[in-house]
């Protein structure tokens, strides 16, 4: 049910709370999103990309 697209859009949600919110949008992250991420055993999708600026 959950995978690799999913990952993406979830992983490009919680950067977008980072860049708009900061830790207001870690925050949300970490609640809302964190959760349904960890049930998609997919690594870093914005990491693959070569995005992601936090690993
Ligand atoms: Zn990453």
């Amino acid at each position: 049910m959950f995978g690799r697209k999913a990952a993406e859009k979830l992983d490009d949600a919680a950067a977008t709370l980072h860049r708009r919110y900061g830790k207001a949008g870690d925050a949300v992250a970490n609640a809302v999103i964190t959760p349904a991420r960890r049930q998609i055993d997919t690594d870093c999708t914005r990491c693959a990309r070569g995005k992601c600026k936090k690993h």
